[in-house]
């Protein structure tokens, strides 16, 4: 593969990586306001960011070019409600599927197939992504007393479970 779409994975290993910390700071918020199912949920997506970064760099190191770690930024803490995290996290997921999206007209451009097959599975992963958070914040945005907050965990929890 060309220097530049390489530069350009690399890149998208440091958003990635920076999607698991943005997910696993939710998480704690989520710890802090005693809603555990909540945070497991936001754990298990963090998790899987990993595994997003790590698909990056082992498809850099399969075309034989180099994996470069980067500096990662630190995630906003201070989160005013679970809707508010809810919101941020579909509005994320939103923003890497533009960036998987501009990885994939710059594969095309280039005429890079073998690129443009790998990344087609994080193309169908983005609509999953976007899907799944879009699902909870619906869900949260229903719960409004504390009572129907913690009816709601057993919802998300099942999400979680069938997720892993
Ligand atoms: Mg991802």
């Amino acid at each position: 593969i060309s220097e530049a779409m390489a530069a350009k994975l690399n890149q998208q290993i440091k958003e990635e990586t920076y999607s698991a910390w943005i997910y696993k700071a939710m998480a704690y918020s989520f710890e802090d306001m005693n809603l555990s199912v909540f945070a497991k949920w936001f754990f298990k997506q963090s998790q899987e960011e990993i595994e997003h970064a790590d698909k990056f760099a082992k498809y850099l190191v399969n075309q034989g070019a180099k994996v470069k770690l980067t500096e990662i930024p630190a995630p906003k803490t201070d989160w005013a409600s679970g809707e508010e995290i809810c919101e941020a996290a579909v509005e994320h997921e939103k923003k890497v599927t533009k960036m998987i999206h501009d990885l994939w007209d710059a594969a095309h451009t280039e005429g890079d197939k073998a690129t443009l097959s790998f990344l087609n599975w994080f193309v169908d992963e983005q609509v999953e992504e976007v899907a799944s958070t879009t699902e909870l914040l619906e869900m949260v945005k229903l719960a409004k007393t504390p009572g129907q907050i913690l009816m709601l965990e057993g919802r998300v929890w099942r999400m979680v479970e069938s997720r892993s």
